[in-house]
């Protein structure tokens, strides 16, 4: 059987308009095929060009980064040059196949989509999310994710989402800005979403203000952020899993609950910091905190340390799960 994402079918890249790039802040790898073919082009100008800019290591060949984390092949316009002087199909693998995230699990072909495009995160924000099976949709809207989370022991849908933003909730949003701002020196890509952290950054804080600006941000964005988390919660498990399935359940959780507490906690600041922020920008966030808290094993992995550490800190969370 084969699943996937039901954005799959109708995704359409934003190319030079896009406000991230695919290709920042991680290691590309280029297969051995995509290497030979490169190295087999015509074009002597662009063969250089190619070959000058990959690096091998451990065997393996991967695309330079310049300063900005961005790779060497990406001109200043935001269109790669492999793709500008040939075609999509003369791109290494990964590169194809991005922000697709594919994989066969039991017998089946799943493929998800990685949601620092923002065409991915667009969707998970504003649409729920499907699944579809052989090209047809399942028995309902969804049936496919629901086989998903079986398949990962997950029987229920997804994550418990939807916290209270009470105490725990404001404990856990300081704690996020602060272990986030340790982290962020080693996020090369956009070290920082503005407004992300500004909330906490204020001298002097009430804690009646606070309440206040958490029950006019509920008011604003409360139930689209539920259904959103909820929505979030079902794909993230599964494209986690695609990702590094050699991660504890326990690891995955901790990760997915993080990711959502701290997309909420970002859309929380930038909302309260500034009362002409629109709520449009909320799949951009979602955008920067999974490149933020995926790309780059060490970063992702210390990431994930930090959200275990400061979820274990709350009280009830463990049994929650
Ligand atoms: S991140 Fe998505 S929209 Fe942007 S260039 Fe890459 S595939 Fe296209």
């Amino acid at each position: 059987m084969n699943y996937y994402l039901d954005l799959c079918a109708g995704f359409s890249c934003l190319a030079g308009d896009c406000p991230y790039t695919c290709c920042a802040g991680w290691n590309i790898l280029v297969d051995d095929a995509s290497v030979r073919r490169f190295a087999g082009l015509e074009q002597e100008g662009l063969r250089e060009d190619i070959l000058s800019h990959l690096t091998k290591k451990n065997g393996k060949y991967y695309f330079m980064h310049q300063s900005d984390g961005k790779c060497w092949m990406l001109e200043e316009d935001g269109l790669c040059r492999i793709q500008r002087n040939l075609d999509e199909p003369s791109l290494c693998a990964t590169c194809r196949k991005y922000p697709r995230l594919a994989a066969r699990i039991r017998g089946d072909h799943w493929i998800s989509m990685a949601a620092s495009c923002p065409v991915v995160a667009e969707y998970l924000w504003q649409q729920k999310v499907g699944w579809r099976t052989s090209g047809e949709r399942g028995d309902g809207p969804d049936a496919g994710s629901s086989s998903v989370l079986r398949q990962l022991g997950r029987e229920k849908e997804g994550l418990p989402v939807g916290w209270e933003r009470g105490r725990a909730w404001q404990e856990i949003a300081w704690k996020l800005a602060e272990g986030c701002a340790q982290l962020l020196l080693e996020f090369r890509e956009h070290p920082y979403f503005p407004g992300s952290f500004d909330y906490f950054e204020q001298e002097e804080l009430s804690e009646g203000r606070m309440a206040e600006d958490i029950r006019s941000y509920e008011r604003a964005l409360g139930a689209q952020m539920l259904a959103f988390q909820q929505n979030y919660s079902g794909y993230r498990l599964f494209s986690r899993y695609l990702e590094k399935p050699e991660e504890t359940e326990w690891e995955r959780y901790c990760q997915i609950q993080g990711e959502i507490l701290l997309m909420d906690v970002i859309c929380f600041s930038c909302y309260s910091s500034d009362p002409g922020w629109s709520r449009k920008e909320a799949s951009l966030v979602l955008a920067w905190v999974y490149r933020f808290c995926a790309h780059g094993s060490r970063l992702s992995q210390k990431v994930n340390q930090m959200f275990q550490k400061i979820l274990v800190s709350v009280e009830g969370w463990a049994e929650k799960t």
